[in-house]
């Protein structure tokens, strides 16, 4: 089985093979902290911390990097809106960010770079730039000299007459040609600034993900993911600029995750449509927006809307209620022993198949159904009325292989609920009346374990949690 994934670049589903064996190089450009989250952001964010665990059980070294944009022209005029700092500003939408980001259970970046911890390095970048003739230096900004670098619109596949074409004319005697793009911005008075070669400035957008990139990871590198909305111009420019400077490919694998719309409408400021994660999870459980976003290609539009969580609240209910009388069943199991080979082929069977949906570009929808094959089959079995703890565990175990991927399941899921407390107490009253004291210690160790402590009181068992 290979891993296959759509490439921006060549427009093909391509075989994966890593620069080095067994390790994947990734880099999902950030956001700009000057706000809070939507719910848009969320999908990046989620797909990528998917496709980042899907390698990792596929046994990939993966070293994931993500920045933060933390000085731009949006930051300095919310800074100034806030009457703070710029520096003080991203502090608090880092902050703010990565809390959001670990309630939608995404596992942590090897490193979160930032830009005003990396001027020095992008100002070398710009400087080998200009050095080369492929920057120039107007004014005290300095520009990219787009003509100069042949392959300008590979990523999007678009050529340079059509971009001529297609950029809005502004007047601005400084560059050489319209679709030419900052590197390096003079300050205005009272702007936050840095001292470079071309005078006090800050750097433009694109620049940071190259000097990054080349810094944290290397010249070139495995995979470089966003939302679409970046393959132009953004990560054009990436190109553009670290190629130039480099003579390599800056990543072999270009990803593009396509848009989330509100109610089939864009999400945008205009229409005042947006919704923050962090009101989102006040709502609905976090696990049920993970497998919302999961339920279609990343590659497909994915609709948002009351109809289409309580589908996936739904959806999600059903694994995680397998989930749970899996392992309710399986503290009063009867049947030790093998199991039976038609139950292990067939989730071995459900295992390859999830493994090849994930290796086909990544088709989440695909995998699900995997999922509630296996969720199937362990209702099947949980109907008989004695059951083997060791399939019991088969099930819970490949459910878990499943969300090491998918992230789905609730991370509570390992408290017992008051009405399994209680049953399992029945169950101990019952074998020790029919004096099978193993079974009945065995209840009392798991709910030990657990964190509850029964108390006998001539009312009967009494409970409580630690
Ligand atoms: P921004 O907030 O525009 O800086 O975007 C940060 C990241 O979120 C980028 O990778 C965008 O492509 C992505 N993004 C923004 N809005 C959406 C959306 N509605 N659906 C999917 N991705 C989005
Ligand atoms: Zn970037």
């Amino acid at each position: 089985m290979t891993l296959r994934m759509y490439n921006t670049l060549t427009r093909k589903k391509e075989e994966f093979v890593p620069l080095e064996p067994g390790k994947v190089k990734m880099y999902v450009c950030g956001p700009t902290v000057y706000n809070y989250i939507h719910i848009g952001n969320g999908r990046p964010v989620i797909f990528f911390d998917v496709v980042r665990r899907f390698l990792e059980s596929q046994n990939y070294e993966v070293t994931y990097i993500t920045n933060f944009t933390d000085v731009d022209d949006k930051m300095i005029r919310k800074a100034e809106e806030m009457a703070v700092t710029v520096p003080e500003l991203a502090e608090t939408f880092i902050a703010a960010f990565l809390e959001d980001i670990q309630t939608l259970g995404v596992h942590d970046a090897t490193l979160n770079p930032r830009v005003t911890e990396n001027i020095q390095e992008i100002i070398e970048f710009i400087a080998a730039l200009v050095e080369k003739g492929f920057a120039y230096e107007a004014r005290g900004d300095v520009y990219y000299r787009t003509t100069k670098f042949a392959e300008y619109g590979k990523l999007s596949h678009q050529n340079l007459e059509e971009l001529q074409y297609g950029i809005r004319i502004e007047v601005d005697d400084r560059k050489e040609n319209p679709q030419d793009f900052v590197l390096w911005k003079a300050a205005k008075p009272g702007e936050i600034y840095w001292d470079s070669p071309w005078g006090q400035g800050r750097p433009g957008w694109h620049i940071e993900c190259s000097a990054m990139v080349r810094k944290y990871l290397g010249e070139t590198i495995d995979i470089h993911g966003g939302g679409q909305d970046l393959t132009f111009p953004h990560h054009e420019c990436e190109i553009a600029q670290t190629e130039a400077v480099t003579g390599h490919p800056m990543a072999n694998y270009w990803l593009h995750n396509a848009f989330l719309n509100i109610d089939n409408e864009k999400m945008s400021k205009s229409l005042g449509n947006g919704i923050l994660i962090r009101d989102l999870v006040k709502q609905i459980k976090p696990e049920v927006f993970r497998f919302f976003m999961l339920s279609a290609h990343y590659r497909n539009p994915l609709n948002f809307s009351d109809e289409s969580l309580k589908q996936a609240a739904n959806a999600l209910e059903r694994i995680q209620n397998a989930n749970d009388n899996l392992k309710h069943r399986l503290a009063t199991a009867s049947i030790t022993g093998e199991i039976e080979a038609a139950h292990t082929e067939r989730v071995a069977a459900i295992a390859s198949q999830f493994v090849e949906k994930m290796n086909d570009d990544f088709n989440t929808p695909d995998a699900i159904t995997a999922v509630f094959d296996l969720v199937a089959e362990a209702n099947l079995y949980l109907q008989q009325e004695r059951v083997n703890a060791a399939a019991l565990r088969m099930f819970l175990d490949q459910l878990q292989v499943f969300d090491q991927t998918l992230g789905i399941l609730s991370k509570q899921a390992d408290e017992l609920l008051d009405e399994e407390i209680e049953q399992l107490i029945v169950d101990r009253t019952e074998a020790r009346k029919s004096k099978n004291w193993a079974r009945a210690d065995e209840i009392r160790d798991l709910l030990t374990e657990k964190g509850i402590f029964l108390e006998d009181t001539p009312q009967g068992i009494r409970w409580r949690r630690k």
